[in-house]
């Protein structure tokens, strides 16, 4: 193994082509650089995906682990496996719904289609998601519900061709560098930038324009722009007639731009600038901050009204959500969660009968329901109705909001956690899987624009660990005989049986294979043939537009500002919102030194000034209806009077963060809530509660949780 092998970054969707190759004895990593024949990203690389591959901060988990009087054991994996199935079996013959799974965007799209296939398939439960769904699944069901199917419509091929880039709710030069790179050249080359933000982050510093709209009320400032343009005649009208339904129903709805401009805290002048700037070639991105909301869905689905609207569709324009996971969009065409692979409706009989014949399981075994997504189920699990609970290369112990509930639900039921690094998940289990990492992994990924490429092993996992796909099919062929193949799985097999289940369908991979892949590196689905590349999406050259829906037509929306779920009052008068750090990533497990648990919020210097009273030597208690943290606080005029900016990383974030979830697509509110500073305790004494400086969590060595 000592040659240099292309690979795929798992650490973000924008998905660079990587070289790698061990160090000289083979034992790990030794060096990783950018790809420059890779076809998306051309030898582009970031120093946290380099460094995070090569040297990952945090700690490995190399041996199963079994909770033996409270601590977490090591032992072998027969013992191991031995004990998760026994205990799957028990509860599969009480009911199918009593196997929780949780999964991860993390995966490859073998090891996600192969959990999908045991959960659905071999359990047959519906409380299975993918933590895909605490950040993309707004633009999903905005994609579904606009092009009646899901995924962006450009490419990275439009960056460079647009006039505008419009980005919203998303800060893609800390979280997609190499994307805000190409975006920044083409603004350094007569295009201009306009953000919407509340906080002025990385990508608003460099804005031609920065929108700060009041935190939460994105929807009322989508809309207030939609007035603007069609106030100002700025509609492409041909486009509107010719391949959309709807739009009449959008002007009724829409209230003045001064009712709207108000509601969103934005002037008019500024939504002016913004509805001007999609007067030329847009492109409009968005990302967590749009569809981490009660009405995500809604807002995402303006956002691609806007476009529309404008005619914004084609080269150099368009929406284009910006995924963040490696492989959330391979979850979403592989893993049978919200749809059958290759997008097929979950309740489409013939889908069902196909997939059930793939698999050769009875349909019936097939759940009826997509489930109630990743919040949902642990409410489920709360209410007793699943007993066990499997997570795959996810922390929702940290990244599910009211954390602190969930890491109370998670110690309660039967936990069986699988992942390559200690975490407050892992913390909660009864068994602890041990899994290969980047690097150690052979399968593939899809990046944010549909290019599915080779993920490669270069150095065997440490200890005992194990790929993902094998351990999912080790306990799959123990609780179901014949649902795959012997261990260790050929993951080439693995990705043609996917492919062949896509044929046909909107998400048609059935023209890729490993062999195109070693020869091409990366291949845009929909790819229904060997030669075939997936383009700009519904678009069939010149004035011929297919959309997916029944009459082939985009759709517009018409739902309108509906409040946020948790306002300020009184006893919670400043506003929570939470957001990301360069060089770090989700829960930062693979970042994070023991200790370095205090999170350092943002303040604006005028509410430290009104707060005198809440702060001790630098440290607050911030205070939610769910939970308390004490924090640093840095006073930073970046965040604007009256926020409190936590980062998303640290696991002490989400316990303030709200439950509720967007309706359509049952990703949570996490971008807004109330919250309150309080003087910290001045010792452990002072506060025997757990929103004391000294019970903040922190992980120990042995995966448990210790208190500082
Ligand atoms: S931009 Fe994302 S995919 Fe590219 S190297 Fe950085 S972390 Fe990896």
């Amino acid at each position: 193994m000592s040659d240099w092998q292309s690979t795929t970054c798992m650490r973000c969707a924008v998905g660079c082509g990587h070289r790698q190759r061990p160090t000289a004895d083979g034992d790990s990593l030794g060096e990783v650089t950018g790809d420059p024949s890779h076809p998306a990203t051309g030898g582009a690389k970031c120093q946290r995906g380099v460094s995070e591959t090569l040297a990952p901060d945090g700690k490995r988990i190399t041996d199963p682990l079994i909770r033996r009087g409270g601590t977490l054991q090591p032992t072998d994996w027969e013992t191991a496996l031995g004990l998760v199935t026994s205990r799957f079996i028990e509860a599969l013959g009480n009911n199918n719904g009593n196997i929780a799974v949780l999964g991860s965007g993390q995966q490859t799209n073998e090891a996600a289609y192969a959990l999908g296939k045991l959960a659905r398939g071999g359990f047959g439960t519906p409380y299975y998601d993918s933590n895909t769904t605490l950040c993309m699944a707004s633009a999903v069901s905005a994609y579904f519900q606009s092009f009646g199917s899901d995924a962006p419509p450009p490419t990275y091929d439009d960056i460079p061709k647009a006039d505008t880039h419009l980005i919203w709710g998303a800060n893609p030069a800390t979280a997609h560098p190499v994307v805000y790179r190409w975006i920044t050249d083409s603004v350094d080359d007569d295009g201009q930038l306009i953000v919407v933000d509340p906080v002025e982050t990385a990508t608003a510093d460099d804005a031609d324009t920065h929108v700060r709209p009041d935190p939460g009320t994105d929807l009322a400032l989508a809309r207030a722009v939609l007035a603007a343009v069609i106030d100002a005649g700025d509609v492409d009208t041909e486009f509107i007639e010719s391949q959309t339904t709807g739009y009449e129903e959008l002007v009724d709805s829409l209230p003045t731009l001064d009712t709207a401009a108000e509601t969103a805290g934005v002037d008019t002048d500024t939504i002016e600038t913004i509805a001007n700037g999609l007067t030329d070639d847009t492109l409009l991105y968005w990302g967590m901050g749009v569809n981490q909301s009660i009405q995500g869905t809604a807002t995402a689905r303006a956002l691609i009204d806007l476009c529309l609207v404008t005619g914004n569709m084609g080269p150099g324009s368009g929406p284009f959500s910006l995924t963040g996971q490696a492989n959330s969009m391979g979850n979403r065409v592989c893993s049978s969660k919200g749809t059958w692979p290759g997008h097929r409706a979950f309740d489409d009989e013939t889908a069902r009968k196909a997939v059930a014949e793939a698999w050769d399981v009875p349909l019936s075994r097939l759940p009826e329901t997509t489930g109630p997504g990743f919040v949902g189920i642990v409410d489920a699990i709360a209410r007793g109705e699943s007993e066990v609970c499997w997570t795959v290369a996810t922390n929702p112990a940290a990244g599910m909001p009211d954390a602190g509930q969930v890491t109370d639900v998670l110690e309660e039921v039967f936990l069986v956690a699988q992942d390559a690094f200690y975490s407050e998940t892992v913390a909660c289990a009864d068994v602890v899987l041990p899994a290969a990492t980047w690097g150690e992994t052979e399968g593939t990924a899809t990046n944010m624009e549909r290019r599915v490429s080779r993920v490669r092993q270069a150095v065997d996992p440490p200890g005992a660990a194990r790929q993902d796909l094998d351990i999912i099919a080790a306990i799959g062929n123990r609780v179901e005989t014949g649902l795959f193949a012997e261990t260790p799985l050929d993951p080439g097999r693995v990705f043609d049986e996917l492919t062949a289940l896509t044929a046909g369908t909107t998400a048609d991979l059935s023209g890729i294979s490993y062999d195109r892949l070693t020869e091409e590196l990366a291949v845009r689905w929909p790819a229904p043939a060997a030669d075939s590349h997936g383009g700009y999406r519904y678009h069939g050259g010149g004035d011929r537009w297919q959309f997916e829906t029944e009459s082939g037509r985009a759709r517009f929306s018409a739902a309108t500002h509906s409040g946020v779920p948790e306002p300020l009052d009184a006893a919670y008068p400043l506003v929570l919102t939470t957001g990301r750090c360069a060089g770090v990533y989700n829960t930062g497990i693979r970042n994070r030194a023991d200790d370095d648990t205090v999170p350092d919020a943002r303040i604006h210097p005028e509410t430290v000034g009104n707060c005198l009273d809440a702060f001790d030597r630098s440290r607050t208690v911030i205070e939610s209806r769910r939970d308390s943290v004490t924090v640093t606080v840095a006073a930073d005029d970046s965040v604007p009077p009256g926020m409190v900016w936590v980062p998303i990383h640290n696991p002490a974030a989400n316990k303030l963060t709200l439950p509720a979830v967007d309706p359509e697509s049952d990703e949570p509110n996490l971008k807004q809530c109330a919250v309150t500073v309080r003087a910290p305790p001045r010792s452990t004494d002072d506060d025997g509660s757990k929103t004391a400086a000294a019970s903040t969590p922190v992980l120990n060595g042995n995966g448990g949780l210790v208190d500082r």
